[in-house]
């Protein structure tokens, strides 16, 4: 079985060479680690390898590891999960990023609920990009009017897009569905100069959404392996 260490540089390699090949400066791609699952020893090691920005879906889950792992000063904690409003000040309070805001509620409880010691809680509006009924995000002609309530409350600090790409599509409708985020991203940029995030593309879809201008690619198993138990249902 494959190190932990050759499953990130394999990834890393993926990921400069879909840069080259779509005249992409690496630089301007973030790798998202998602560690959901993983204890914080194995985080440790990828932090160790030079990875900075991990990703977590669980709340309970990811603040353990935010807690144990408090003497790495520069690890940079994203939520990438559901959030529910009861749990939002504890996100609020220990996460650098919450990528997955969707509701006036959840923004209003992260705005109130950040302390004001910490830096601004940077936040990406998740889209429902493939408009499926069951998926998180608001619909793609929402995104620039939510985006800019967003924009509007203290201590929250925009930051761009985030959307989950459509399981069983095939490239065509996903190259047309990342065209879509691109195209909402740059006029969200037009509006708020901060705005520099897209986060898009995961495993099986990373060379296509590099292509359509992601800033970020999320990537759990192929660094960390198999999930240790399975994902609760969203
Ligand atoms: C789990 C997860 C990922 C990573 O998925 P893998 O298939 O393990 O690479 C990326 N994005 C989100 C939102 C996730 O929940």
């Amino acid at each position: 079985m494959p190190s932990t260490e050759q499953n990130y540089q394999a990834v890393q390699q993926r990921l400069q060479q879909a840069c080259r090949n779509h005249q992409r400066d690496p630089a301007s791609v973030r790798l998202l680690a998602v560690s959901k699952t993983k204890p914080a020893a194995q985080v440790e090691a990828v932090y160790r390898l030079g990875q900075r920005a991990f990703g977590e879906n669980y709340v309970q889950d990811g603040l353990e590891k935010i807690t144990a792992l408090a003497h790495l000063s520069d690890i940079e904690w994203h939520f990438i999960g559901p959030l529910q409003s009861n749990k939002s000040r504890l996100v609020a309070g220990h996460f650098h990023w919450v990528e997955t805001v969707d509701r006036d509620k959840i923004a209003r409880r992260l705005s109130e609920q950040r302390p004001d010691t910490m830096p601004d809680l940077n936040i990406l509006v998740q889209v429902n990009i493939s408009r499926e009924a069951q998926k998180a995000g608001v619909l793609p002609e929402q995104a620039l009017d939510f985006a800019r309530t967003v924009a509007a409350l203290p201590r929250l600090q925009l930051r761009g897009l985030m959307c989950i790409a459509e399981a069983e599509a095939d490239q065509a409708v996903l190259a047309a569905q990342f065209a879509q985020m691109r195209t909402l991203f740059e006029q969200l940029q037009q509006e708020f100069p901060l705005v520099d995030t897209l986060s898009m593309g995961m495993s099986a879809d990373l060379e296509l959404a590099i292509a359509c201008g992601s800033t970020e690619i999320r990537i759990g198993t192929d660094i960390f392996g198999a999930r240790d138990y399975p994902d609760a249902p969203h």
